[in-house]
């Protein structure tokens, strides 16, 4: 159903509609990237995490409150046993008009053409370098080709559009800018910058001294390419300019400098079942609890979620110079 026909049930204190969720189905990953991941890591054991019928059913229950559109991520959201299915029923639900999905491209040149008939309109697919040492300094696991084969299959497949999500860090890839936006432009695919955000603890770097600013990436984008200002409004944190000429969007995901906060329209869940109401605040409400607690009423998790909307903060308020406040990393918050 197109979302201007549908009556908002989620509306925040700040009058924000929350339309948007975004699932982690698991906290697990083939990687270990610098900025998201310490080396070692513990991840959950199986039963503090949400089955796939409990995820099933959570999803089902935001879209009956006017949830169009639902992101799955994780984690590495592929790596799950399981996954493709979930997806298959997810976005076969009858009232949801977007299904989604951000993942690392490992797993996607065996799995392009499933999630296309699952309903994944689009995907976005992270890629910090198109250097393979770096690639595997960077994820410290993972192998560049395999992404880019990942990326081919995935272009091939047609989804109504890719976007590449690369986290710039001084020093490390910033040097890269030009050429991931050349890569995008040549595949005809989307492209976002992101600022690090202070999630977690993590062992490879200082975040502060590591600090690249969307500033910076676009004066050094504005030596090369005439962007042009992507005027029409999105709902999400990327601003946003198209090459001119061309199809690619370059977008920029500003978490530091320039705080998107006043027009939020989504909620996350994370694996455990937490619903998480903003990525840098620790508001939630334990929905894992209120399903097992009561044999899955649906009406009460939805009358849950209705009521967690009064607690969703106004904005985050992201600190480098200090430990991090937020202690849970993003593969855990489901970014
Ligand atoms: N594993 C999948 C992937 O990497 O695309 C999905 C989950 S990952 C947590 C989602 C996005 O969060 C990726 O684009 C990743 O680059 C980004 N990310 C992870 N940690 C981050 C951090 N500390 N700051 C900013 N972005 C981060
Ligand atoms: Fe895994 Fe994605 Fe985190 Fe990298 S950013 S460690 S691929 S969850």
């Amino acid at each position: 159903m197109p979302a201007s026909l549908k009556k908002p049930l989620l509306i925040d204190q700040f009058g924000r509609t929350v339309d948007y969720v975004r699932i982690s189905i698991t906290d697990r990953c083939d990687f270990r990237c610098v900025y998201c991941m310490s080396e070692e890591m513990t991840f959950l054991p199986r039963e503090q995490i949400l089955s796939l019928e409990e995820i099933y059913c959570l999803a089902q229950c935001f879209t009956e409150l006017g949830v169009g559109k639902i992101r799955i991520t994780g984690g590495e959201p592929l790596i799950r046993r399981g996954a493709l299915d979930l997806l298959d029923k997810i976005g076969h639900l009858p009232l949801l008009d977007e299904l989604v999905m951000t993942t690392n491209g490992s797993q996607l040149s065996n799995c392009a053409e499933q999630l296309k008939a699952a309903q994944v309109s689009r995907l976005n697919i992270s890629l910090d370098t198109l250097k393979a040492d770096k690639f595997k300094h960077l994820t410290r696991t993972g192998d560049l080709n395999v992404v880019l084969q990942g990326l081919e299959a995935a272009i091939k497949t047609g989804f109504k559009r890719i976007k590449l999500n690369a986290v710039i860090l001084k020093n490390r890839n910033d040097d890269e800018v030009i050429d991931l936006v050349n890569f995008a432009l040549k595949s005809d695919i989307d492209i976002s910058f992101i600022e690090e955000m202070p999630l977690g603890v993590i062992n490879s770097h200082n975040r502060e001294e590591a600090y690249y600013s969307s500033d910076e990436i676009k004066a050094d984008l504005d030596k090369h390419f005439n962007l042009e200002k992507i005027t029409e409004t999105t709902a999400g944190p990327s601003d946003y300019y198209r090459i001119a000429g061309a199809q690619t969007k370059v977008g920029f995901i500003s978490p530091h400098s320039h705080n998107f906060c006043s027009t939020c329209n989504r909620v996350r869940l994370t694996v455990e079942g937490r619903l998480l109401l903003c990525l840098g605040n620790e508001h939630s409400v334990d929905l894992k609890s209120v399903m097992r607690n009561s044999n899955n009423d649906t009406e009460l998790i939805k009358k849950c979620i209705i009521d967690a909307m009064a607690i969703k903060p106004e904005k985050h308020e992201f600190n480098l110079k200090e430990q991090p406040i937020i202690m849970r990393h993003m593969s855990s918050t489901g970014g």
